[in-house]
């Protein structure tokens, strides 16, 4: 009997072996369900082999080998084998993590393939009037698909023998079955039966010559080349994206293009299917019922859906023809995942290029340091886009307020304060940035100098003000604010700094009559207000809107002509050496948002740093500068992209315990004497959270390999440590400290 090896969704570094009956047709890719233990577990098949290291009693039988949907193709398992020696996690739970949830569960996925029917050239020349009047079932397909392709879910609804006249009609030749045909919005093109060479490209707009310099160098790349697509904000690299992918699905091949997560709105997702209206476009997200998103991974597999637009899950989708990668915001953290397989969804897509033998492009207008390096030692091909691409738009003036020359009011400095007045008068729209919910992050006691802390986390608890509650952002304890002073009941409690519900209220009471508007994560907990509010924005609803980050990332709000920065000083001198990297990015995409149509826009930052590098470049519109900044410090600190690095985190209720394993771990690693830079044991960046101590380990090394031998000779002493009652997980490439 044939072994079958499996990989199963376990923290074991293992395949195991079942064997299955010589007559049931199994494949490598295919799903099975096996006993495990008292469990039936679900399975993917590995290998297959003749002999196992088992004793032959020992070895079960696989429960049911499942047939509904085609096995995994050999490019995803090879894919997802390199993704678990990479990041060294559990290969079983690496292809299980891949899968879509309904894939992973045993229930069986009913595949729902429209199957979409349009006239061919001989049909389309029939003349109905002449067709034999008595085949008139057959002269009602006919005259349907005259006037454009149809779902056979459509058809069959023509008659009760519709099925069979369509047959009839496929073997005289006048009616095929189209692949891909998008089933939104009904397109004329679907009758032509050409679709998928004539792709009309609705309303193609013209490139400009740094954006066709830049298709053309991808369009010359016949085999793996990495891309650096720079552009600044506005300067059209969407364009650049569009204008790639019709050449791809001209040449047959399917589309990646990978958006962070933030950024996968509906509306994006619109507008890429009203721009390739002829073609199949599916989205792959979490936030998708777990039936579509198996049914969109499927299209991805049959090759019937030609572009799949997703987050960073969408790099495992399966796709059999694929042509053409494009990641936008490459730099953005959404990229990375932070628990189970910390897989980089762009490095990962870099691989999968590589290894395909197909270009890819990374686009961003402030680019990793990581990509920014490989591009400036020729492993990426840098492509540049330095003009706005609307015409007669101007980059945004950016400038200053240095805080400590400047009175406040409430966090508003007089010259924000008077810009603001201008823009109301003018019936324009301002915006204000400040990435801090609630209403203040911490309330105090004025006499004993108590402060609100979580009783669970590191982190205090910051009150919100509406509804006098207390909240940790950490763990989600809450409480009602006391009345005195928990310590000494002093009834004086005073809220310190300022979130963004304390600024609502103070331009609330500066501007009475202004409409303003609050954008966060509390005001837009319920599904579809976010999208009411960007109606509102868009309509001239709104005088002043305030926000998170979520205001940041990729939305247009044409009218907006100012935006004020509050605070952001905190990026500049952070434990975390990404900090002021992350800063740039951020207030370079906030700083895009003013005067994107025809009128300038103007940026004023509160800091008290304003002679800070970061503040130079951001008001001189010059990344470049930026990055020679933070390279030479980089350089200096030896920190990447000059080095590659493997955080080691471990978590646990017991102090003493996650020290103890973390000091054994290191002495361990130590104790290989390999040339590897080991750090000290120190508490993460927020070093209680929800009851759990946490502390991480840095080992870092100069290039990927050794660090690599290194991980491999290391783990397995780590998964021989007393680590009773603790988590502990190795992120390579960590992003976040
Ligand atoms: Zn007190
Ligand atoms: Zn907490």
């Amino acid at each position: 009997m044939p072994i079958l090896r499996i990989a199963l969704d376990l923290p074991l570094f293992t395949l195991f072996d079942y064997t299955v009956a010589d007559d049931v047709p199994v494949v490598v890719g295919q799903r099975v369900i096996v006993p495990f233990g008292k469990r039936q577990l679900l399975g993917v098949v590995w290998e297959r082999g003749a002999e196992s290291s088992l004793a032959a009693g020992r070895i079960k039988p696989v429960t049911a080998v499942l047939d509904d949907v085609p096995p995994l193709p050999a490019e995803l398992l090879n894919l997802l084998r390199f993704c678990s020696d990479y990041y060294h996690f559990p290969l079983g739970q690496t292809v299980l993590a891949a899968l879509p949830a309904r894939l992973r569960s045993g229930q069986a996925v009913v595949q729902k393939t429209a199957v979409f029917y349009g006239l061919t050239p001989l049909g389309a020349g029939l003349n109905l009037a002449e067709f034999p009047a008595r085949k008139m079932v057959q002269r009602r397909i006919l005259a349907r698909l005259a006037t454009g392709g149809a779902e056979w879910s459509a058809l069959k609804k023509l008659s009760a023998t519709a099925g069979g006249q369509l047959k009839a009609l496929e073997k005289l030749g006048y009616v095929t079955r189209v692949a891909g045909c998008t089933p939104l919005p009904p397109s004329p093109a679907c009758g032509g039966g050409e679709q998928n060479t004539a792709h009309s490209f609705a309303s193609a707009h013209a490139l400009n010559a740094e954006q066709q310099t830049a298709v053309d160098a991808v369009l010359a790349c016949p085999r793996y080349g990495c891309f650096l697509l720079h552009g600044i904000t506005g300067s059209g690299k969407t364009e650049v994206y569009m204008h790639l992918m019709q050449a791809a699905l001209r040449r047959g091949v399917q589309v990646l293009l990978l958006v962070p997560e933030i950024n996968l709105t509906p509306q994006l997702e619109q507008y890429f299917r009203r721009r390739f209206a002829e073609v199949e476009l599916v989205s792959l997200h979490s936030g998708l019922a777990e039936g579509a998103r198996a049914q969109n991974w499927l299209h991805a597999q049959s090759g019937a859906a030609r572009i799949v637009l997703g987050t960073r899950l969408a790099v495992f989708a399966p796709l059999p023809q694929l042509g053409l990668i494009l990641v936008d915001e490459e730099h953005d953290g959404s990229f990375k995942q932070q628990d189970g397989l910390r897989y980089s969804a762009r490095d990962v897509a870099i691989f999968r290029a590589n290894w395909r033998g197909i270009p890819i492009v990374l686009g961003s207008a402030t680019p990793s340091l990581e990509s920014w390096q490989h591009a400036s030692t020729g492993r990426y091909h840098l492509l540049s886009l330095t003009q706005r691409a609307v015409a007669h738009a101007r980059l945004p003036n950016i400038g200053c307020i240095p805080l400590n020359q400047t009175p406040l009011y409430e966090g508003l400095s007089p010259l924000l304060i008077a810009a603001l007045e201008q823009r109301l008068q003018r019936g324009e729209q301002s915006l204000l940035f400040l990435n801090r919910r609630g209403y203040a992050p911490v309330l105090m006691c004025t006499e004993c100098s108590w402060v609100s802390g979580c009783p669970h986390c590191a982190g205090k608890l910051v009150l919100h003000q509406k509804d006098r509650r207390l909240r940790c952002h950490h763990c989600g304890q809450q409480q009602r604010v006391p009345l005195v002073c928990p310590s000494c009941q002093h009834p004086e409690l005073r809220p310190i700094g300022i979130g963004t519900q304390r600024l609502e209220a103070t331009l609330q009471a500066r501007f009475p009559t202004a409409r303003i508007l609050r954008v966060d994560r509390d005001s837009t907990r319920n599904q579809g207000t976010w999208h009411a509010m960007r109606q509102q924005i868009e309509q001239g609803e709104v005088d002043i809107l305030l926000g998170t980050q979520m205001l940041a990332k990729g939305h247009d709000f044409p009218n907006v002509t100012l935006v004020g920065v509050l605070n952001p000083d905190g990026g500049l001198y952070s434990a975390d050496f990404r900090a002021s990297e992350k800063l740039f990015a951020q207030l370079a995409q906030v700083a895009g948002r003013a005067g994107r149509a025809d009128k300038a826009g103007e940026v004023l930052i509160q800091t008290a740093f304003p002679d800070h590098p970061l503040f130079r470049a951001l008001c001189a519109h010059d990344y470049v500068a930026w990055t020679k900044v933070l390279l030479a410090e980089r350089a200096q600190a030896g920190f990447p992209p000059f080095v590659h690095q493997v955080l080691l985190r471990a978590e646990g209720l017991q102090e003493s315990a996650v020290y103890e394993f973390m000091h054994a771990a290191r002495t361990a690693a130590r104790g290989l004497n390999m040339s590897v830079e080991v750090y000290g044991v120190i508490p993460a960046a927020l070093p209680k959270r929800a009851n759990h101590f946490m502390a991480q380990l840095l080992v870092q090394c100069p290039s990927r390999k050794p660090l690599q031998d290194f991980i491999r000779a290391w783990k397995p002493q780590l998964d021989t440590l007393p680590s009773k009652g603790l988590r502990y997980a190795l992120d390579i490439d960590p992003l976040g400290f």
